[in-house]
């Protein structure tokens, strides 16, 4: 079988090397010419474990190319994966231009059949925008060639998108007939080998899955963000309540931790876009709006405490940030409470020293020279007023915290993920706040 992946970002890339790797013939698509270039040497231009030496393995091969001409790159394919972005609109809709220019795009140079697959995340319907707009470039050609639409919505998780991707927890697929229905089942015979469901369904309801997904995955957060401001109110733990509800097979122990907000290219467009919907048809999600609104005020949780303890006029102070990157595992900055916290805190008049372990380079793009880029995480924290931890990389767990006594200013730590544990800092003498626990003062 031959496959067309247009897009190589963190999906399109994981999704053409790993269907490479069971032996598919995949050609990806890009037009950033840069990272096409990139990629045909070997270079993944984004981090993301693992996804290098798939790569490698499969380019020596030559089961997988990299071009930025469609019309070449959907040559002789089954199968055209759409995977490009669908940034948020100003209204907070999915912004389709992207999704829809390829689909016309298809339909210009497209000469035999192919199921036309719909990977992106996007509002129920569109796959049936996108089957319009290809229909309309082959009306205009004065051709007749068949082709199918098909959704098929992504769930991979930045950090650990190769394993998501091969061991997949379910695969959806939305179809309108048998022909892509059989596509579909071949291409993804090779990932159901250890009893994964494929689940066909009709494309509507494929679509909504993926926002239903997001949406209740950011419920469990801010969910979980209210309950630990209150904590903090009434005295209780939140690592304990955590454990105490999250033992109870119905609520489950994941996504129940407290923190600084969710972020990343992902959550707060698909809660925004899914509200967007709703709104169109005249139902108001009341429970996602209000994810949304304690999601953008637990973005300045920390900054808050902040202000509680040196009060709002920064000038002449300086913080040392550990983590830019909206989670561990991955260098995608989109939406980072980092850069909420960054701007709020430049905004007082403080300096401000970070370190990330990836994802630096990225952040330069939003930070630009407003901060010092430390070498690691003891350099950010050089004559720092207080330490924040944002993003809770594995080495950030255990650090040095004598090295870090002699090198701050003062020992004043902001735990944005309840890394460290209270008592630990009681003895160590830090003054410690983190979130939804004891403050430490
Ligand atoms: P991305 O921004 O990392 O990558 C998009 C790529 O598409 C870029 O390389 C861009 O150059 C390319 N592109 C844009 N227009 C093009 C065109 N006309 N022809 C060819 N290439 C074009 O995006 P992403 O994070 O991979 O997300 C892609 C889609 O998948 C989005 O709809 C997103 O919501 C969804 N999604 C993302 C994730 C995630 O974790 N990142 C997970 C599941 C679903």
């Amino acid at each position: 079988m031959k496959i067309t992946v247009v897009g190589t970002g963190y999906v399109g890339l994981v999704t053409g090397t790993c269907f490479a790797e069971t032996g598919i013939d995949v050609t990806c698509v890009d037009i950033d010419k840069k990272k096409v270039q990139m990629l045909l040497n070997g270079e993944v231009p984004i981090y993301e474990p693992g996804l290098d030496n798939l790569l490698a393995r499969n380019l020596e091969k030559g089961r997988i190319t990299f071009t930025t001409s469609l019309a070449k790159g959907i040559q002789g394919s089954d199968a055209v994966f759409i995977a490009v972005g669908t940034p948020p609109d100003e209204d907070g809709s999915a912004d389709l231009k992207y999704v829809l220019g390829v689909a016309r795009e298809i339909g210009q140079h497209m000469d035999d059949y192919k199921v036309i697959i719909t990977k992106s995340t996007v509002p129920v319907g569109t796959s049936f925008k996108v089957k319009k707009a290809v229909q309309e470039e082959l009306d205009k050609r004065k051709v007749d060639i068949p082709f199918d639409v098909a959704s098929n919505p992504e769930f991979l998780k930045e950090g650990s998108a190769v394993d998501d991707f091969l061991k997949p927890d379910r695969i959806v697929v939305g179809i309108e007939n048998d022909r892509a229905q059989k596509t579909m089942k071949r291409l993804y015979k090779p990932f159901l080998m250890n009893g994964h469901p494929l689940l066909f369904m009709d494309i509507f309801s494929s679509e909504m899955t993926k926002y239903a997904a997001n949406s209740m995955l950011a419920t469990k957060i801010s969910f979980m963000n209210d309950i630990a401001n209150l904590c903090e109110l009434v005295g209780a733990n939140v690592d304990l309540v955590r454990k105490g509800i999250g033992s109870d097979a119905r609520i489950g122990n994941k996504f129940i931790y407290p923190g600084t907000g969710y972020g990343g290219s992902c959550f707060p467009k698909d809660v925004q876009a899914l509200i967007r919907t709703a709104d169109e048809h005249g139902h108001s999600l009341e429970v996602l709006k209000a994810v949304e609104n304690v999601n953008y005020r637990q973005k300045s949780k920390l900054v808050e405490k902040i202000k509680g303890h040196l009060g709002t006029n920064l000038n002449g102070k300086q913080f040392g940030i550990w983590g830019l990157s909206f989670k561990p595992k991955t260098d995608d900055m989109r939406e980072a409470p980092s850069l909420v916290i960054i701007e709020q805190l430049k905004a007082m008049g403080a300096q401000v020293r970070v370190y990330d372990p990836v994802a630096m380079e990225e952040a330069k793009h939003s930070l630009g020279e407003t901060v010092v880029y430390a070498k690691d995480e003891y350099d950010a924290c050089i004559e720092v007023d207080a330490l924040i931890l944002v993003t809770e990389w594995s080495e950030f767990r255990m650090p040095n915290f004598r090295i870090l006594e002699k090198i701050m200013n003062q020992k004043l730590i902001f735990d944005g993920r309840n890394v460290y544990d209270p008592e630990e800092m009681r003895e160590l003498g830090f003054q410690y706040y983190s979130i939804g626990r004891e403050t430490i003062n």
